[in-house]
Parts: C-alpha cells; sequence; structure tokens
C-alpha cells in the first residue's frame, strides 16, 4: 500500500504543524512555500504565543473557547513530543495577570464583568480577583504598582520561534520534502502548480494564510505590531495584560529575559514596518508597568498580518477538492492543535475510507 501523499501550500504555524503530524502518521508529505524556513515577517514568527482562552473570550466566541481548551491539553503533549527528541520549546501555564492603572480601573471591572458573563459556568473559577497584596505575592516585581488585579488560572505561552525551528526540524528528519521560496500559483485538488512546475498530490491542503485570498475572498489580512525588548532589570512569572480605554496591550516573558509586548490590531493589509505610533504606544505600555523597562534594549519592533475570515473563528473547509486551513486570526496559537489534529484526522480517515472502498469494489 502506498504512503498517502499531501500537499501543503504554505508553511506557517498550520501549514508546518500539520505536516509534522502527517509525517509522524506515516503520510508522504510536500510542504511548499514562497519563504524560506527562517524567515520571520510571517504571522506565525511575529505572534506572541499566548494561549489564553479566558482573556479573548472578551473578543472571541464559545468555539474558540472551546478549540483553545482543548489545545491547552494537547500542547504539553506535543511539547513533550519534542522535547523527547532534543527540540527545547519554552511553555508555561502560569496564568494570565490583568492589571489597570487607577485611573483605567473601569476597564478592569468591566473586563471581568465582560468574562463572568461569557465563561461557562465551570470555568469562572478560573478567574480571580486579587488585592494588592495578593497581587505582589504572586508577580513580586509589580508590589506596590498596582491596587489589585485579576488572575486568570491556566492560561499559558510558549515561544514561537523555538516551536517553529523544531517543526523545521523534525519535518526533515522524518522526510518531509520542502520546497523553500517556491510560491504557489494555485491550489487545485490533487494539484499544486508553482510558476515552473506542477506538483501531483493524493490531497491538497492549502495553509497560506492572507496569501489564499485569491482562492478564499473572504479573507482579510489584520495588521498587528509587536515590540520585543531585553531587560536584566524585572523579571515576571507569567504574561501581563494592561487595560487602557483604547487598547488593550500585553508584556510575555520569554526564555534570557526578553519580553515580547504586544499587539496592536489594526483593519489594513498594510505589512510594511511598525509606524511611530504604534512604537509609542507599546514602548509607553511596558514603560508604565514598570520603570526599569526604561532601560530594556530594542530587539524587534515588527508587524505582520492576522489571516481572518468575518466570523473571526479558524475553519477548515473542503472547497473545490481542496482543504482549507486558514483564519487563525488571532488565536492561531491558540487554537492550532485542535485545528490541526482534527484536519489530520479527516485526511487520514478519508484515506482509509477510499482505501475500503477500493478493496470492496475490487
Ligand atoms: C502581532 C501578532 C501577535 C499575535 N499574537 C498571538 C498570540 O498571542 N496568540 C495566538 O494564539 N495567536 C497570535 N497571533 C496570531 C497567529 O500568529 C496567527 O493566527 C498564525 O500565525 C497564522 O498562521 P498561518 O500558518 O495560518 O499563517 P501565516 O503565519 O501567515 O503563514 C502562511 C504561510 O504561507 C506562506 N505563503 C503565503 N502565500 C504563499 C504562496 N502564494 N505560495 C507559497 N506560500 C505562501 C507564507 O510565506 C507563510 O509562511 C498573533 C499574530 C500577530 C500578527
Amino acid at each position: 500500500m502506498s504512503k498517502l501523499h499531501v500537499g501543503i501550500a504554505g508553511a506557517g504555524l498550520a501549514g508546518r504543524t500539520l505536516a509534522w503530524r502527517l509525517l509522524r502518521a506515516g503520510c508522504r508529505v510536500s510542504l511548499f512555500d514562497t519563504r524560506h524556513r527562517g524567515d520571520i515577517n510571517t504571522a506565525s514568527m511575529t505572534a506572541a504565543a499566548m494561549l489564553s482562552p479566558l482573556a479573548e473570550l472578551a473578543v472571541a466566541d464559545d468555539e474558540v473557547f472551546a478549540m483553545g481548551n482543548r489545545s491547552l491539553e494537547l500542547w504539553p503533549e506535543w511539547i513533550a513530543d519534542m522535547a523527547a527528541q532534543g527540540h527545547e520549546v519554552y511553555f508555561r501555564r502560569e496564568g494570565t495577570l490583568v492589571v489597570a492603572h487607577t485611573q483605567d480601573q473601569s476597564s478592569l471591572e468591566h473586563f471581568t464583568r465582560l468574562l463572568q458573563h461569557k465563561l461557562p459556568e465551570a470555568s469562572r473559577s478560573q478567574l480571580h480577583s486579587l488585592d494588592a497584596t495578593a497581587l505582589g505575592q504572586m508577580e513580586p516585581a509589580l508590589a506596590g504598582r498596582f491596587g489589585g488585579g485579576l488572575f486568570l488560572d491556566g492560561e499559558g505561552q510558549l515561544a514561537n520561534d523555538q516551536w517553529m525551528a523544531a517543526l523545521a526540524i523534525e519535518i526533515d528528519r522524518l522526510g518531509g520534502e520542502w520546497h523553500e521560496g517556491q510560491g504557489v500559483e494555485r491550489v487545485k485538488a490533487r494539484r499544486i502548480v508553482c510558476a515552473d512546475a506542477s506538483h501531483d498530490v493524493d490531497v491538497a491542503v492549502d495553509a497560506r494564510g492572507v496569501g489564499s485570498k485569491t482562492q478564499w475572498p473572504q479573507l482579510r489580512g489584520v495588521r498587528g505590531e509587536v515590540l520585543t525588548v531585553e531587560c536584566s532589570g524585572v523579571t515576571l512569572q507569567r504574561p501581563v495584560r494592561l487595560m487602557h480605554p483604547r487598547y488593550q496591550l500585553y508584556v510575555a516573558p520569554r526564555p534570557n529575559q526578553q519580553f515580547v509586548v504586544g499587539a496592536t490590531e489594526l483593519e489594513s493589509e498594510d505589512d510594511g514596518p511598525v509606524t511611530l505610533r504604534s512604537a509609542l504606544e507599546l514602548g509607553s505600555a511596558l514603560y508604565s508597568l514598570h520603570p526599569a523597562f526604561g532601560e530594556a534594549r530594542v530587539l524587534r519592533l515588527a508587524a505582520a498580518l492576522r489571516p481572518a475570515l468575518d466570523d473571526h473563528r479558524p475553519a477548515i473547509a473542503l472547497r473545490c477538492g481542496v482543504w482549507h486551513i486558514n483564519g487563525l486570526y488571532r488565536h492561531g496559537y491558540l487554537c492550532a492543535p485542535a485545528l490541526v489534529d482534527d484536519l489530520a484526522n479527516k485526511l487520514l480517515n478519508e484515506t482509509v475510507l477510499n482505501e475500503n472502498v477500493a478493496h470492496d469494489d475490487a
């Protein structure tokens, strides 16, 4: 019996993670991307990779919440699989702290009420209001700086650059055929069409993010900007969200005293460099969290487009014989394991079904 050959257009978080799962399941995989594997100018390489089903419920729906919670159970298994192959991927599940300066307390109160209203009853016990003392005990760097806060128990984060790098090594090790620097012009049923050649496959998957727009016109890009700094003067145990009447920003700690500050959200498909306004807003939010961030070294200011559909839900769809995985919007890392797992199972089960039919016919 020959191996199922899956062609995947797009080697971002969705395409790369799917390729890895299918290779592990014994498939043959051909992966195509305009960019090279180390290129950091994609949504997947720019994300803060916070795994925040609770906080995101303020802007998302029950489906994203459920997918996020399922993914939070899968991530430790998948990270352990990587560790078993010698790839360390920073992953923490220490919860998230939400704070507000005195003048923005009403934003925090509204946010708390909104979550209490939208959360299923069984999950409400994950919300904990903290007074100033409890906040200082939980996050000593913030002691005395805020009158209190909200703790979202069970939320997580990971280092996306480490995850994407580990996937690349594993895809090579498992024999994936990676066509780097190969733009895909069209994904057809059982065929990936590049400028200079067409590649026949058993199943074709389109995972090109905003690059799939020509084949899925409802997709749009939503611009997001982040600032990455290194700062030895502050240590945070967990991501901190800072409420503000105009925007909600977060500071996510990373290994080596690095912090990712994000993210703006602009209804624009401009993926050009970060604007001065956004740099000032991100920097000011960081500095207002703790003045020691004033000495932070700026490592990266980056912008990328989140691929979004109108309902802002990540989607798997079979359109004209092509499987699509797209619309991951601001929840790619939050939802990827559940989504990829579902698509991988569909592809594998469909093949088993087809083989059984072929067998019966014979
Ligand atoms: C600033 C920012 C912060 C974020 N923070 C978080 C967060 O904290 N938590 C979270 O869960 N999510 C977050 N996200 C969202 C997350 O990054 C995205 O949902 C996810 O990365 C989308 O992955 P993707 O693989 O679908 O798309 P992409 O990352 O866009 O990958 C698509 C790939 O397809 C390739 N491609 C495009 N066109 C073609 C073509 N014609 N031919 C071949 N290849 C092509 C591209 O080169 C790219 O490699 C954030 C996003 C941004 C921008």
